[in-house]
Parts: structure tokens; sequence; C-alpha cells
């Protein structure tokens, strides 16, 4: 019997529930995955995630060759494709991870569709791309399908038991016959970020046991030093799914501590914001909570938003930030809240327009951490204090006391020594004309008067 694994956001062998279901039920397995036009036509193929896909495909190929099979590619629309090859094989069976954003979940009705025509069975399994199901964990009271509230989401969280992580398959047999498309590379691939991370579970696994050696233990203390860089970066595999969360958490558990802990409750936040857009799909587009915001349109905001998208708003801090995105399509989390609370609360622009040029750049890009951490920070999301604003001095100084993160990316600005980096505006007007950096597009306290007058907080 022949069963198909198609491949999704879970690029990888190791704690792999579907293809470990696959091989438990049938002689032979074909391992699947389609370069879907509907992503690339929905437009969230930004060249950084293509060609950390190209990576990530590349290295699953050769592990299954290693284990005497290969990965079958097919371009075009996944249920077609899928039904083509249950024809092609005579498929029993597809095993596939469950989807949380309105597109997964209209791909797996699809699915369902194309393939009870034919006979064949679709197996979708749960805590493959997050570390719990979404709806794994609900609150009590009649109606409620998720928590809209982290604490009492992560405590309940905490409590559930996880499931052993399932070892990569020494051998895969996949059928005879059926062809692939070429892998896809990076060649080609315009507008991609220099300093763009490897993609691939081979990777991911190096990272995350260097991690676990020289990162986790301080992860408390250090995780908000901007310059100090001591996140884990495993954002991208999380989004490829070249990582399993529930193989991360279970380590991470093994390891304990503080730092442990803390790394844990973080990777909550992603099931966190999953199983939100699971019971609230147009959260991907419309807020969660409408605080009724008239977002400023017009030149000047257009103007200001586009001096935001490429590091020149005159705030060293949120310039820096930005451009680490541009230079590495990744940003540190500090500093995503910072730009976002930026755009939206300073400039008082639609988080939207944010989310979007986010999209565009991130390696880890994702629609349930993207639009939904984008909500929290506009204060249309689940943050309990939706109008606090981050002011970006002052959490400049706090979270790159020397000022070493600005100096690394605002190059210009790297003659100024210590916290002073911080505010140009205040050196000596000789000194500052040194300096080839623009003034701030606008005051903070300008700001933070219209955002207070728009949400009526008198
Ligand atoms: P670590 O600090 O090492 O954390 C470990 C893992 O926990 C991360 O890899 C991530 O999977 C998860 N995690 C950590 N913080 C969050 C969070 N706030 N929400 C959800 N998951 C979290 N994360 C994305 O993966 N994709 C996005 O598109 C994305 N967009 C964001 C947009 C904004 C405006 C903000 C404020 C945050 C966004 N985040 C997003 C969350 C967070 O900034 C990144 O996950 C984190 O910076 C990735 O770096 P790391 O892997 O070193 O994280």
């Amino acid at each position: 019997s022949v069963a198909i694994v198609l491949f999704t956001s879970d690029l990888r062998l190791h704690d792999h529930p579907p293809l470990h279901a696959a091989l438990a039920s049938a002689d032979e397995v074909a391992p699947l995955f389609v370069l879907d036009d509907g992503v690339e036509a929905a437009g969230f193929g930004a060249p950084n995630r293509r060609a950390f896909l190209a990576d990530c495909l590349r290295d699953l190929d050769s592990g299954l060759r290693e284990r005497g099979g290969r990965l079958i590619i097919r371009q075009g629309d996944v249920a077609d494709e899928v039904g083509r090859l249950v024809e092609e094989t005579g498929a029993g069976a597809v095993h596939m991870a469950a989807g949380v954003s309105g597109y997964a979940q209209r791909r797996e009705e699809r699915l369902r569709e194309t393939l009870g025509r034919v006979g064949c069975g679709l197996n979708v399994h749960d805590a493959v791309i997050t570390t719990l199901a979404p709806g794994a964990v609900v609150p009590s009271g009649a109606g409620r399908d998720h928590f809209a509230v982290f604490t009492p989401y992560f405590r309940r969280w905490s409590e559930e038991g996880l499931r052993s992580p399932f070892q990569a398959p020494r051998t895969v047999r996949v059928p005879e016959g059926p062809a692939s498309a070429a892998l896809p590379t990076r060649t080609g691939l315009r507008g991609l970020s220099p300093g763009l991370a490897e993609g691939g579970e081979t990777e991911g696994r190096r990272l995350s046991a260097a991690w676990r050696r020289h990162g986790l233990a301080s992860y408390e203390e250090r995780h908000d030093d901007m310059a100090g860089d001591a996140t884990s970066r495993l954002s991208p595999h999380l989004h490829f799914g070249t990582l399993s969360p529930a193989e991360l958490v279970h380590r991470a558990r093994a390891a304990g501590g503080p730092g442990a802990d803390a790394f844990v409750r973080q990777v909550c936040w992603r099931d966190f914001h999953h199983q939100v857009l699971a019971a609230h799909p147009a959260a991907a587009r419309s807020d969660y909570r409408s605080r009724q915001d008239r977002w400023r349109t017009g030149r000047a905001a257009e103007d200001e938003t586009a001096a935001w998208r490429e590091g020149r708003t005159g705030y060293p801090v949120i310039d820096a930030a930005m451009r680490q995105l541009l230079h590495e399509g990744w940003m540190h989390n500090r500093a995503r809240l910072l730009t976002a609370s930026f755009l939206t609360k300073t400039l008082y622009v639609d988080w939207r327009a944010g989310a979007r040029h986010f999209l565009e750049l991130l390696v880890d890009g994702d629609i349930a951490n993207n639009q939904l951490n984008w909500q929290w920070v506009a204060g249309t999301g689940t943050d309990s204090r939706p109008n606090r604003v981050l002011n970006p001095v002052t959490q400049a100084k706090r979270y790159d006391p020397d000022g070493a993160y600005v100096r690394r990316w605002v190059p210009e600005l790297a003659g100024i020594s210590g916290p002073a980096v911080h505010e140009p505006w205040r050196l000596p007007e000789r000194e500052r004309a040194r300096y080839d950096y623009p003034e701030p597009v606008v005051q903070l306290s300008e700001g933070l008067a219209r955002f207070k007058e728009a949400r009526g907080l008198g």
C-alpha cells in the first residue's frame, strides 16, 4: 500500500507525526511538496522566504535520499496536484499537518472534497506546526473557543502533557515512477536581504543544539539586550517547521532553569497567536478588537511611513531596527515592538501598512505571529493595555544602554560613543552638523498628543 505525506509548514524528518503515521501504516510513502500557486497569488511569496524555502526543500530531499527515498515536488494547485499523485500511485491515504490560517483551512476543505471523490482518506494531524493544537485548551464558559488573554492561556498550556518527540525514520521507501519538478533554488531570486539566514532542517538542528549549549541558560536576563543579540533566532525554522516546537519545548524543559522557562513561555506566545487566528481567521486582516481608529492617511503620513520603511525617521533606534530588517530579513523582538509602536502610535498609521512591510521582508513572516503581534502593539489585539505607547528614546536607553545596536546598523552615527547616539539632536550644533543623519520626522510629544486625542484619552 502507498500513503502520501503532504508537507506544508513542517519541512522536517524529526518529530513529524504525519510521516510517522504514514510509515507505520503503508509499505511505501510518497513525500510531496507542492509549490503552491495560491500562496504566490495571495502575495505571500516574498523573496526572502522563497530563498529560505528553497534551502529547506533541498535539505529535506537530501535527508530523504540518505534514507533511501526522495522528495516529490509539484507546482500548481495543492488539491489538484495531490489528486493527481493519488491517481499515479494508487495511494489509499494522505497524511498532513493541520494548519490554522483561513487559507490553510480552505486548502484542507478542498483536499477533503478532491480525495473524497477518489475514495482516498485524508488524515490531518494536530500539534505538528504548533506545540499544542489550537483548541487543545479552551477557557471554561459556554461558547468560548479560544483564550483572548495570554497569561491564563499560558497557565493551562503549561499543565498539558506533551507527547515524546518521534525519532526521524531510518528508511523511507518511495514508490518508483512519479515524476518530480526540479527543486527550487535561490538562484535568480531578486531582492534578497544580503544577510539572510540559511534554511533547512540540518541547519535548524545545528542552531538549536548550539542554542541549548550557549544561549538558553542566560535567555531570561539577556533576551531584551538588542546589541547582545542573545535570542535563539529559531523563528524562521519554526515558521517553516524545520524544527518541531514540541521537541524544542521538550528539550528546554529537560534542561530546566529560569532561561529555559522564559524561552518556553515565548514559544507559548506562538501557540497563543495561532489559537487566536484559528478561531478568528479574519484577524489576519481586520481588527480583533476595534478601537474605532481613524488612522492617518494622506501625503504627510505616506512620507513618514516611507521614512519608517527605509530607516530614516531620525530616531536612531527605529532606523537601526528597520535597517536590520532590510539587511537580514529578521529583526530582534524588542526592535519589532519599538518600530511597530512607532508606526501605529507615534505616526498613527494603520497597523496593516506595517504588517505588510514586515511580511515582504521577514524570513519568519507568519500570518498568525505577524498580524497578531501587530494588532497587539496597535492595541487592536489581545494586549490588556491597548493604549500604552513605547517611547523609543527611553526604550533605547534601557535595551541598548551603550548604543552598540544603533552604531551597528546606522554607521553614519558610529562616531558618537555611548548612549548619546540615541539622541543626536541633543549634540551641540557644530558636532551635530558633522553627521549626515535626518532630523526626527515628528516630535514624540506631538505624536503622543495626536494619539491620545484619536483614542479619546483626554
Ligand atoms: P526567541 O526570543 O528566541 O523566542 C523563541 C521563539 O518563540 C521564537 O522563535 C518564536 O517562534 C516564539 N516567539 C517569541 N516571541 C514571540 C511573540 N511575541 N509572538 C509569537 N511567537 C513568539 N514572530 C514570527 O515568528 N513571525 C512573525 O512574522 C513575527 N512578526 C512580529 C511582528 C511584530 C510587530 C512583533 C512585535 C513581533 C513579531 N514576531 C514574529 C514575534 C517575535 O518578535 C519573533 O518571533 C522573535 O523576535 C524571533 O526571534 P527569536 O527566534 O530569536 O526569538
